[in-house]
């Protein structure tokens, strides 16, 4: 199962013990995906997630009459008999909006989709992110966490897309819009954001997964920088170990290195037959024990040693 319809499936189980906020997710449903008829009401869908939560809604309500139809992929729940339908309307603040003698039953559900929802359903908070929910278990998808972060909610009407944002942001998600196929998707790329979002519209295991694979790409990320500071650090001792090996190499064609001091001439044989080794390898190996800046020191004074060689011969510095 898709991370996706793992959320939707967390989502269809999550209780709306408040009546206020069951008929919120009613709204959302009924907005996204609304069958209408003079004696029918409720919604179409292919996603049994967003079917079921619907059908538990209606049941929280009271409305009576439910009916659930299977037809291939296409689920239809909805509520039956002209008094139902009136009881439907009427709490989801469309009575006044539906004049139902006026329009043949095809019509009544593309006008239930362009009917504005009512504010006054959405108030508080807590429907509002019920209201979320429900738009997400309709149009909504969420990629797996452990690839790029990207939460949609599509396709949307444009006025309705608006009206999502202006949503979203009342209570603190900064989401985007763009367009699709001429129509209009809702989205947020923020890993933090996603994961605040599946809390807000109750999918909680979701976003304990989702903080998981944060958590865990947050660590591959470190482990990558670490190996590239290693590697970068390898780099620069391996530029100062070809200049050493260079001034080592001036060193024994001009004067030798048996003119050199004991310490300097270890060193110097040290870094000729380690010339990937680090400083601290180099101090490993010196005998008698000498410490990291010991060995750099030496290191140094061979450096200035044919730097001398360099300028009493005319050679050009190095560099
Ligand atoms: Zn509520």
């Amino acid at each position: 199962m898709s991370f996706s319809s793992g959320v939707k499936e967390e989502l269809a189980l999550v209780n709306s013990p408040a009546r206020h906020c069951a008929i919120a997710l009613i709204a959302a449903l009924f907005h996204l995906c609304p069958v209408l008829e003079k004696e029918h009401a409720g919604i179409r869908t292919e996603n049994p997630y967003a079917a079921a939560a619907f059908e538990a809604a209606l049941r929280r309500v009271r409305l009576e009459n439910i009916e659930v139809a299977k037809s291939g992929r296409e689920i239809v729940v909805q509520i039956a008999g002209e008094q139902q339908v009136t009881r439907f309307l009427e709490m989801l603040k469309l009575d006044h909006a539906v004049r139902m003698g006026e329009a043949g039953s095809g019509q009544l559900a593309d006008q239930a989709a362009a009917w504005p929802v009512s504010p006054v359903l959405l108030q508080k908070t807590c429907c509002r992110k019920t209201f979320l929910r429900g738009l997400f278990l309709a149009a909504g998808s969420v990629s797996d966490p452990s690839g790029s972060y990207h939460l949609e909610i599509a396709p949307l009407g444009g006025e309705d897309a608006e009206a999502v944002l202006k949503l979203l942001s009342s209570i603190g998600f900064q989401a985007k819009c763009t367009r699709r196929k001429g129509r209009s998707v809702v989205y947020l790329k923020d890993g933090e954001q996603i994961s605040d979002f599946l809390g807000s519209i109750g999918a909680t295991q979701s976003l304990m997964k989702l903080e998981n694979a944060r958590i865990l790409k947050d660590i591959a990320g470190n482990i990558n920088r670490q190996v590239n500071f290693e590697a970068a650090n390898l780099k620069k001792t391996g530029i100062a170990s070809d200049r050493q090996m260079e001034d080592i190499a001036l060193i024994e064609r001009t004067i030798g290195i048996h003119s050199l001091s004991e310490p300097l001439q270890q060193a110097a044989r040290l870094r000729t037959e380690n010339p990937d080794g680090s400083l601290q390898e180099l101090a490993d190996a010196s005998n008698p024990p000498v410490g990291r800046s010991g060995i750099n020191h030496r290191l140094q004074r061979l450096a200035q040693i044919a730097a001398k060689i360099r300028e009493k011969e005319g050679y050009a510095s190095w560099q």
